[in-house]
């Protein structure tokens, strides 16, 4: 496991949390102050500050980030949704550890199931 960034609230939850769906090097959660019925955050355990160093990911690690996007959305309960990436603090950043906001659960989404956003169990 990548060594963590002191101090980094995303590093310590990619540790320890209550997450919606976990794999090598990645976990999901649900974020904290929602944005849409479904609004959750996929979280490298690999600390970047932000997506301008995306390329700190290795093509295969980079791959994995974004089926792991996909699988989370799904597991979730998701069919249509947005996925989302602020990049510095005018863009809404505020967490500087890099994450994707998925986003959906409006009508005809495929989200409008209550349990789509029940913590999943999860194995490690
Ligand atoms: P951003 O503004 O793009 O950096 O996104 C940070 C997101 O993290 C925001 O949507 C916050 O609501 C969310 N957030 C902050 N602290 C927590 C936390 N402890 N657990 C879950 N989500 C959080
Ligand atoms: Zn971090």
């Amino acid at each position: 496991m990548p060594k963590p960034h002191d101090d980094c609230l995303f590093c310590s939850i990619a540790r320890q949390g209550a997450y919606v769906h976990k794999a090598k090097g990645f976990v999901a959660i649900n974020d904290i102050n929602p944005q849409a019925p479904v609004h959750v955050l996929v979280i490298p355990e690999r600390h970047v500050d932000t997506f301008r160093e995306v390329g700190a990911f290795d093509a295969k690690e980079s791959r994995r980030m974004l089926e792991f996007v996909a699988e989370t959305a799904e597991k979730v309960g998701l069919r249509d949704y947005r996925v989302m990436v602020n990049v510095g603090p005018s863009a809404g950043q505020t967490v500087f550890h890099l994450h994707w906001h998925i986003l959906g659960g409006g009508p005809g989404s495929g989200a409008d199931v209550p349990s789509a956003v029940a913590v999943a169990e999860v194995e490690q």
